[in-house]
């Protein structure tokens, strides 16, 4: 399969040069040359199909004869090596549970279906290393770092602001060891964000043959399709349309479930649900694009001013906004709103929600009535515990600590401290 740049000025490039170079030369998003859907009896009979066997199917056109089949299919095997739950919450509404990986966040498919993409086409190819540099805010790096954590040929290299991630995201970015080194960055999330941008375009590093581990990448992009085709499997028996809601900062996961559509899964609607994050909201309403500064919220990993993805949605939608409305909504939510939500589900359902899903929630519930006779499921992206800032007040509970955090809590911190884009540079040079 072919990719081309979504800005059309750099070479059309196969799977394998897409997931190592991660951004186009013309820093464009890379896109597959084309979709092509899934037969009808496939989803007739979707229930037949174990998880693993669904996900080559709907992956393996994407990545052709790059990756032999037996290779692919391990990597799946290894990317699924744990549970996707849809949790009924109240009637007609359920959550999707995507938070039961080792970082007990959604990332950790992306994460780890890169990583092993990325360790084979690296293995024979004994003397040459990527490095993977990634900014995180808290969430991401977590996931990306511990999907990498011990593939040959790989080196990952974070960076995070000193101070402004939570103590448990602290402890999984630090304590991994082996090829996963932590820096942490005298400055706010923005200046590790603008080292790493750096860090790409200077010419002295070209060797390391760096690449970028977000969802512009398309290996941590496209696998996130997988979870609406668990959801179907799991759903299908209730028989009725089915409406999604996305908690959306980089739109990243929304824009890999509207490429399910295009493979032929029965899905009704979309709703992109954002914090006051709502550059994505607001064009459907002004039909002008407009990208701001982000601003922090309490879901802080939707704490973005100008989606990645979206261009890759509007391709799907060959930038035609009265099409792409049919199928999609997106609505915005306070910090407030999100903390009432956290409460009221609580106390009406006992479901426990933490502030992305709540926001998740709260745009589905705004869809639902406008629609009839559907079921609403919205993505719980990560568990409770990771933004137990929020939850335990909301609740007034003590979360009980699962076992994935647990292994990390006694781990002794290992980062090395950087002011500078000269510091990194010297760090990655070593
Ligand atoms: C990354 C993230 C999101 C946003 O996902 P996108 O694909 O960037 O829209 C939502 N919730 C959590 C917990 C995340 O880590």
């Amino acid at each position: 399969m072919n990719y081309y740049s979504l800005n059309h000025n750099a070479p059309k490039v196969s799977f394998k040069e897409a997931v190592i170079q991660g951004l186009a030369p013309d820093r464009g998003l890379y896109f597959p040359e084309c979709i092509t859907p899934i037969p009808a009896d496939f989803f007739q009979h979707i229930e037949k199909y174990s998880y693993e066997e669904i996900a080559f199917r709907v992956i393996q056109q994407f990545v052709g004869d790059e990756i032999e089949k037996s290779a692919l299919k391990q990597i799946i095997a290894e990317t699924l090596c744990f549970d996707f739950p849809t949790i009924k919450v109240e009637e007609n509404i359920y959550a999707l549970e995507l938070y039961h990986g080792p970082t007990m966040a959604f990332k950790d498919v992306g994460g780890r279906f890169m990583s092993r993409c990325l360790a084979y086409f690296n293995k024979d190819n004994k003397d040459s290393k990527n490095t993977v540099l990634v900014a995180t805010s808290g969430d991401t790096g977590g996931a990306v770092a511990s999907g990498f954590l011990g593939v040959a040929g790989v080196d990952v290299v974070i960076l995070y602001p000193s101070g402004k991630v939570s103590d448990i995201q602290e402890r999984q970015l630090t304590t991994l060891g082996q090829n996963i080194k932590a820096l942490e960055v005298d400055g706010v999330f923005d200046d590790c964000q603008d080292m790493v941008k750096k860090a790409f375009l200077d010419p002295d590093l070209q060797h390391k043959n760096l690449t970028s581990a977000n969802s512009i990448n398309i290996a941590r992009w496209l696998p996130q399709m997988f979870y609406f085709f668990f959801a179907y499997k799991q759903l299908k028996s209730l028989d009725k349309p089915l409406i999604f809601s996305c908690p959306s900062g980089n739109f990243g996961n929304i824009c890999a479930g509207i490429l399910a559509k295009k493979l032929g899964l029965p899905i009704k609607h979309f709703v992109a649900a954002t914090n006051v994050n709502d550059t994505v909201p607001q064009f459907l309403v002004e039909g002008k694009y407009n990208p701001k500064p982000s601003i922090a919220t309490i879901s802080n990993a939707m704490d973005v001013g100008n989606p990645s993805n979206f261009i890759r949605i509007q391709e799907m939608y060959n930038n035609d906004l009265t099409e792409f409305k049919k199928d999609f909504s997106s609505y915005s939510f306070t910090d407030a709103q999100t903390f009432d939500a956290i409460k009221t589900i609580y106390n009406t359902t006992k479901y426990i929600a933490e502030p992305h899903g709540a926001v998740g929630y709260l745009g589905l519930k705004k869809e639902m009535q406008k629609q009839e006779n559907c079921i609403g499921i919205f993505l719980e992206t990560a568990h409770p515990i990771k933004f137990l800032d929020s939850v335990e007040p909301a609740l007034n509970i003590r979360l009980p600590i699962p076992t994935q955090i647990e292994s990390v809590m006694n781990k002794e911190k290992v980062s090395v401290k950087i002011k500078t884009y000269e510091d990194l540079k010297t760090f990655l040079e070593e």
